[in-house]
This record gives structure tokens, sequence and C-alpha cells, in this order.
């Protein structure tokens, strides 16, 4: 114990010789160098980004049965038409970066989890996919991992950012895809962070699975899948849908 005690200050003595002689070269890096990407203006997508709804119309998107949505595209946004189902977008996604702007209806109607559900998936289809729950909580209690921002059933919100209803608000969302071996076990878990209006509520968590309304989450293969936005009976409205692959 003593002599450590001894070495210690040495070893301090040593690393600070061999910090000296370096050149401040030799710890830059120069290569590869990161590829240029314009920011937009505003909201607008940054130049890199595939936009998924621009506001005009739903050719990115079909619905459960693979056909066109039934869902309502007017003024910049497309909102859900009850009953209609879920849609998902046509293309496959693993590892990104999403940007989704939602709205709850003005009109307040119903409590709990009957007021402006709705949910952005990952990996979008039931039962496979994981949802970020959109709903207003806005003074609407419910069960905590079930509010807004919440990964349903797994993660609640770090906090409530949720704006008023009937404004829009946004979801910027890292997903990191499961990767499963080729027996279909899982090989590494799926990691999402979410930002609500900018503000950090899941902080790179680490998904048990998927996310059922009843029972436990297990994971389901594939890891890669699409997009998809869910009608749960409430007219609730998006906009502005841009990716990045990662
Ligand atoms: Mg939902």
């Amino acid at each position: 114990m003593k002599k450590l005690f001894l070495l210690a200050p040495l070893c301090i003595y040593v690393s600070q010789v061999s910090a000296q002689q370096m050149k401040p070269e030799e710890t830059e890096v120069w290569e590869p160098e990161p590829v240029v990407v314009t920011p937009g203006e505003g909201t607008a997508p940054p130049s890199d980004a595939i936009v998924l709804f621009d506001g005009t119309n739903l050719d990115k998107w079909e619905n459960e049965k693979g056909g066109k949505p039934k869902w309502k595209v007017s003024d910049g946004a497309m909102t859900v038409v009850k009953g209609s189902g879920s849609i998902h977008t046509k293309e496959v996604f693993g590892d990104c970066q999403l940007h989704v702007e939602w709205r709850t209806p003005a009109e307040v109607i119903g409590e709990s989890q009957g007021r402006g559900n709705s949910g952005v998936f990952m990996n979008g289809s039931i039962p496979e996919g994981y949802e970020v729950q959109v709903l207003d909580s806005y003074n609407n209690r419910t069960y905590s991992n079930g509010q807004a921002a919440s990964i349903y059933k797994q993660y609640m919100p770090l906090v409530n950012a949720c704006k008023p209803p009937g404004v829009w608000q946004t979801y910027d969302i890292i997903y990191k895809a499961p990767v499963f071996n080729d027996d279909g076990s899982l090989k590494s878990p799926a990691y999402i962070t979410v930002l609500q209006n900018g503000i950090l509520v899941q902080n790179h968590v680490e998904l048990k699975g998927n996310t059922p309304y009843i029972g436990k989450p297990k994971y389901i293969p594939p890891g890669d899948g699409p997009i998809m936005l869910q009608d749960h009976g409430n007219p609730v409205s998006y906009r502005n849908i841009w990716i990045r692959k990662l």
C-alpha cells in the first residue's frame, strides 16, 4: 500500500513528460472529413433528409393492407381518419434520425388514453414495432409509461414537455435498430433517444422488445421496418416528416 502511494506521483510525472514531448498535430484527425449537410431554414428538412411527408400527398405511405391510405390531407397536414387503420412508410429503415410534427385535436374529447391518442412506431408494425406514444398529455393524467413521449409501457418520459391541445409539437427521434442472430435470437438491443419540442424526454433507453398493450415486451425479428403512424380512433394530425439514415 505504501509502495503504491510512493509510485503515484512518479506516474503523474511520467505522463506529464510524455505529453510535453508530443506535438499538437499528433492528436489531430484530418481524414476522413465529415460530409457537408446544409441545415434547413426554420423547420425545413436538412439537405440529406428523405422527406416522408411534405404536406401535399401520402405517396410515401400505405395502409396495413398495402393500399392507398385513407387519411385526410389538407392545409399541409395529414389527419387520422378513424377506423381507416394505421399507415406506414413504403420504405424500410434501420438506424435513423426521424423528425415528426404532431398535433392533438384542439377540441378536447375523452380522457386518459382516449384523448388525442396516436403513436410513432419505429420498426413500425404491430406486433414487432416500438411505439413512441402520441397523446394529449396536457392536463390529462394516465399511466406514466403510457403518456406522450413514453416508450409505450417500457419507459415514462423524463419530463412532461407537452404543449396544449391544438398546438403543433415536435419529436426528434434517434433510433438504433436491434440486431438479430441467424437463429432469430437477439444479438444487440434497440436504443431510442427522443426530444419533444427540443427537450430530452428519452435518453438512449435500451428497449426491452416490442410495445404491446397487453403482456410483456419481447423481441421479434427483423430489426428494420417501416415508420408507422397509429390510428387509435382520434383525429391526430401530422406534418413535416423527414428521416436521415444513419
Ligand atoms: Mg398510441
